[in-house]
């Protein structure tokens, strides 16, 4: 396993994308020495809770956050499909295009990886990409390893090893990460309170330009239901 192969996959609602999802893929790039870290919207099927924000603007904010990366890349590979977005056929795209599991580490914050044996394809979906499971604020790996004590064995906490595996491991990353969250942001905004630093200004001139999270905006879908938390999970549920 070469660090030029090794590729970070980021996924998420993004609704939108902020500070704390940076501070995620960072972490993990810098515990990891990874090459690139893809951030990748999911796309959400007409019958699940949607997001806010449309697929198109999810996905301009995640481009324009990672503008200033040379190293980072947004992918549509998600949003093009019409059917749901499952984390474990994502990854067999990677694969198709010629990453094999030891090369891929799928970015999760702890919250998120605890429901991870609800996911599609659980638990072969850990065979075939590394997981690099990063701290939340008040949500910590620490506890990872008695929480599901059936994968305590493949959780790792030290730095990358260059021997390769011989199956993919669950990273462990203790760091420090915005303490925000894209409902949190969507609430600011909804009440005309500030965004300022918990995106990026970019981010934060696009929400404001659009209105995206105010009521009565072209940005906004038409059946929206409001208040309805992004179905943020949907990543991995079967
Ligand atoms: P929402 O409030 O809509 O659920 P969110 O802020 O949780 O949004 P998601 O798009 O649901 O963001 O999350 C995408 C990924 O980013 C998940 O793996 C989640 O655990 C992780 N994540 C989100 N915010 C943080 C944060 N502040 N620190 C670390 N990880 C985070
Ligand atoms: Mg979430």
């Amino acid at each position: 396993m070469t660090a030029g192969r090794r590729i970070g996959i980021l996924g998420g609602t993004f609704d939108p994308i902020h500070t704390g999802h940076v501070d995620l893929g960072t972490a993990a790039e810098q515990r990891l020495g990874l090459a690139r870290v893809i951030v990748l919207p999911s796309h959400i099927p007409p019958h699940r809770p949607q997001p806010l924000a449309s697929s198109f603007h999810r996905f301009a904010m995640v481009a324009l956050a990672v503008a200033g990366r040379g190293s980072w890349q947004a992918s549509d590979l998600e949003l093009r499909l019409d059917g749901p977005s499952y984390t474990t056929d994502t990854i067999r795209r990677f694969h198709e295009d010629g990453y094999d599991a030891a090369e891929l580490f799928f970015i999760i914050g702890a919250d998120a990886f605890t429901e991870i044996a609800t996911w599609k394809d659980y638990p072969n979906i850990l065979d075939r990409t590394h997981f690099a499971v990063v701290s939340r604020p008040g949500c910590g790996v620490g506890e990872l390893p008695t929480r599901a004590p059936e994968l305590a064995a493949r959780m790792r906490t030290g730095p990358l090893d260059e021997m390769a595996p011989d199956r993919p491991l669950i990273f462990l990353i203790d760091a420090p990460t915005a303490q925000v969250s894209s409902t949190a942001i969507r609430r600011r905004s909804a009440e005309g309170a500030s965004i300022a630093g918990l995106v990026d200004p970019r981010v934060q001139q696009h929400i404001e330009q659009h209105g995206l999270y105010t009521s009565m905006n072209p940005g906004r879908r038409v059946d929206e239901h409001v208040d309805t938390p992004a179905a943020g999970r949907l990543h991995g549920q079967s």
